[in-house]
């Protein structure tokens, strides 16, 4: 069977992935900005780096993960123009500008953050990493660029010079990079080509009163934001790691940064594999703040959903298509799991799973993480009237420690000893080829509010949806 492949973005194709080491796989994945509540479109990527993270522990993998908390640096524009996002926050919420009433903003949606991701079932990373906890990292890094002669400073801050890297711009396609940074990146002034972005940020001009400054070589102030995301995975996962995720949005400007400050600090290349998941977007429209199309999870809650519903819909479709969210979508994904967790809590257990179905389980997941076909996989299994329920229970349970969708912790509703009676009743009759007086159980089993399904040589009762 083949091995996992997975698509890379930096060679724009799919490749059989192999850890660096061993077998720990050393994970980076871009966190949240701590300035407000994530949107469901932000959850979408985080879901899907959960998925790649399960996929490698059921392949037998271990994974360091590492996942940044931005709570600096983090400009409105991404041409390093306009407020830190966190400034903006804390005029929005009223509060002084002060270093406290920032850090509470920062400590105030890094916990909305955790409790989103716990509610989707997604596994905690194995350090969480604040950009403001690793200033000293990030001056460190600069220091190398500058040493190597990739950077020059202005009055209003030190930039990285991308002319003097003739791979800029590889992991978006340069002509690509080039479109999206003529529509994305006004030109500041003080750089000498578009692309030129800020290593560090002086506290001056707009960014005067700022109120999270350090000292540095290049004066007082606060760093760019790629910064953080190079020197935090180079300092937990070591100057080449496996694999480095987040959506698509940071292919042409974060992660192309990314890769320019690593290779320029440290002459060769850190991550081997860069993946990226589409958009969830809204009547075509990416959903995203400058879109006016926000929506949390917790909406999602107050209309009567459970967050696991949004987790299965991300599921139907691969991560490297558009999700186009709507609420009937939301509705059908919500009325599949429950359908599918009734259907598990029917089942008995047994200690014998379904090896035909696994291996194509395991297809899907090595086809890049093809979750639309380890769906599909999952269903006809749960239609396959040939397989005892014990079996298929204990597949289905394993192939959701890679779907995360909770399957173990339904609770087995009882079924009143008056309905079971009436299901053996009615497997009598059909013993018997009495087929009037099946129907007519069945009819009547239904009525009370259970369905009753038949396996090979018994029957399966569980309450209706
Ligand atoms: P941010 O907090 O803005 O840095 O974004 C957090 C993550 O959400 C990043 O990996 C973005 O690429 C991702 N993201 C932003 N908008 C969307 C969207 N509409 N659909 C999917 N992912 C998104
Ligand atoms: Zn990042």
């Amino acid at each position: 069977m083949a091995k996992l492949h997975l698509y890379n973005t930096l060679t724009h194709k799919k490749e059989e992935f192999e850890p660096i080491k061993d077998k720990t796989v050393g994970l980076y994945t871009c966190g949240p900005t701590v300035y407000n509540f994530a949107h469901i479109g932000n959850l979408r990527t985080y879901i899907f780096e959960d998925i790649l993270k399960r996929s490698l522990l059921y392949l037998g993998y271990k994974v360091k993960h590492i996942e940044n908390i931005t709570d600096v640096g983090h400009l409105v524009s991404d041409a390093d123009e306009g407020e830190d996002k966190m400034m903006k926050a804390l005029k929005r919420e009223g509060l002084k500008p002060t270093v406290a009433s920032l850090l509470k903003i920062a400590a105030k949606y890094t916990q909305a953050f955790k409790d989103d991701i716990k509610r989707l079932n997604i596994l905690p990373p194995t350090k969480w990493t604040p950009a403001t906890d690793h200033i000293k990292e990030m001056i460190v890094l600069n220091k190398e660029i500058v040493k190597n002669g990739y950077a020059y400073e202005t009055d209003d801050g030190l930039y990285f010079d991308t002319a003097k890297f003739p791979n800029y711009g590889q992991l978006a396609n340069l002509a690509q990079a080039d479109l999206l940074a003529g529509a994305r990146v006004a030109v500041n002034e003080k750089k000498r080509h578009p692309h030129d972005f800020a290593l560090w940020i002086k506290a001056v001009g707009e960014n005067k009163n700022h109120v999270m400054v350090w000292p540095s070589p290049w004066g007082k102030g606060f760093p760019g934001w790629h910064l953080e995301c190079s020197a935090m995975s180079m300092k937990y996962l070591g100057k080449h790691f496996d694999i480095h995720c987040g959506g698509i949005d940071h292919i042409p400007v974060h992660h192309t940064n990314e890769i320019a400050q690593n290779e320029a600090a440290g002459g060769q290349r850190v991550v081997n594999f860069w993946l990226h998941s589409a958009f969830l977007v809204v009547d075509q429209k990416r959903m995203g703040k400058s879109e006016g199309n926000l929506l949390t999870l917790q909406t999602a809650v107050d209309h009567g959903f459970e967050p696991l519903a949004y987790r299965y819909l991300c599921l139907q479709v691969h991560y490297r298509q558009t999700l186009n969210f709507s609420w009937e979508a939301l509705t059908a994904a919500q009325n599949a799991l429950k359908n599918l967790r009734q259907t598990v809590a029917a089942y008995d257990q047994s200690k014998i799973g379904c090896a035909e179905y696994e291996t194509k389980f395991l297809e899907a997941i090595n086809d890049d993480l093809n979750m639309p076909k380890a769906l599909a996989v999952l269903w006809q299994l749960v239609d396959d009237k040939t397989l005892p329920s014990g079996s298929k229970k204990q597949t289905l349970l394993k192939f959701d420690q890679v779907l995360g969708l909770g399957l173990s912790a339904v609770k087995i509703e009882k079924i009143p000893a008056a309905i079971k009676k009436l299901a053996e009743q009615r497997l009598q009759a059909r013993k018997n080829q009495d087929w009037e007086k099946s129907d007519e159980i069945r009819t009547e089993i239904e009525r009370q509010g259970y369905i009753v399904e038949d396996t090979k040589g018994s029957f399966m009762v569980k309450p209706k949806r």
